[in-house]
């Protein structure tokens, strides 16, 4: 019947490109600025695409029946994806959040109905009443062999999708957000910017826009250090969602970020990303999220250069601004 859908999977892509054409006249930039709005998918992330690729795998393979609970360790994005989905085809989601995430997500995450773990669920050390008594931010992050040994212990089934290295994340970029940004733009493409977490984003636009145009210059902003939270610096204001891959120890590089799915990178600190979140707020209208800003970021430095006038620069903007209102993005 007409144009309706039966699913919000069905809902999942299609997010339009919209040139942001004040800011590029504020800041007199040579090169066209071009938005993937990643936001209006139906969760409000990127995450949507690589979460309904996985589930939709996994049933396929016969790993999950509804009853099932599908378990994961996220920043907030994948999670709250997962969570609507699994909603949906009868699961239930059990995430390990990972440490520093906003309270939106948390409360996000709740809202969809999973339920939030830490490493001391999966060693079987937190009580009933501290979980009740409301999330408290623990020391580290369970490993990933904490979490299968924690789906293994469990009577009812318990999957773990594991987005670091599920092919299926990437695959899902190779297969819709890479031939949105070609029919969209006529493949006038020239070059891609966005931050990485897993990095599945990344390494599926690189893969697909490459073999489109091999010159197609692949960009990645990653934290700057004061941005991380480390030892030496457990109160940093982060950049939710998102991982550096370039000075780190090679255990610590998201797996699906290796050198061949970029050509440069630039460091971009919380501060600078807030700044040109505000600004562009203003200018064009549109509240987008920390990680989307600190590309913007990126694309505002490359489009200030003259060998860059009249270049094509999509960005990629994975989430939206109301994910950080309780942060001091808007609230300072
Ligand atoms: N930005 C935000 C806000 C995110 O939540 C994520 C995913 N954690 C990313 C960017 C990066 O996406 P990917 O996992 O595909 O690298």
């Amino acid at each position: 019947m007409g144009n309706i859908k039966y699913g919000i999977y069905e809902l999942v892509g299609h997010t339009p490109i919209m040139e942001l054409q004040n800011f590029e006249k504020k800041h007199h930039l040579q090169a066209n600025i071009l938005a993937k709005l990643e936001y209006l998918n139906p969760t409000g992330s990127v995450k949507d695409r690589a979460a309904w690729n996985m589930i939709l795998d996994a049933e396929e393979k016969g790993e999950i029946h509804p009853g099932d609970t599908i378990v994961e360790q996220t920043s907030g994005n994948t999670g709250i994806s997962l969570a609507a989905f699994a909603a949906s085809r009868g699961y239930k989601t059990e995430i390990f959040l990972e440490r520093g995430a906003s309270k939106e997500r948390r409360q996000l995450l709740e809202a969809y109905g999973a339920k939030l773990l830490d490493y001391r669920d999966a060693l079987g050390i937190r009580t009933e009443e501290e979980r009740k008594s409301g999330w408290h931010e623990p020391e580290r992050e369970a490993t990933l062999k904490e979490i299968y040994a924690y789906c293994d212990k469990q009577k009812e089934k318990h999957y773990f999708i594991n987005q670091a290295s599920n092919l299926k994340n990437p695959e899902a970029h190779i297969l819709t957000t890479g031939p949105e940004i070609w029919n969209d733009t006529d493949g006038n493409v020239d070059i891609l910017i966005c931050m990485t977490g897993t990095g599945g984003t990344a390494a599926g636009l690189s893969k697909y826009l490459k073999e489109r145009n091999p010159h197609i210059q692949i960009v990645l902003a990653q934290p700057a250090p004061q941005s991380r939270l480390t030892d030496d610096n457990p109160n940093a204001e982060i950049i939710d969602g998102v991982l550096p891959f370039q000075g780190v120890a090679d255990e610590d590089i998201p797996e699906f970020v290796s050198k061949q799915v970029y050509d440069s990178y630039m460091d971009v600190s919380t501060q600078q990303a807030y700044e040109v979140a505000r600004d562009v707020v203003a200018t064009d209208g549109i509240l987008i999220g920390t990680s989307s800003a600190a590309a913007l970021f990126v694309a505002k430095e490359l489009a200030q250069k003259q060998q860059n006038k009249d270049k094509n620069i999509v960005v990629i903007m994975p989430d939206n601004g109301m994910k950080y209102l309780s942060t001091s993005l808007f609230s300072d």
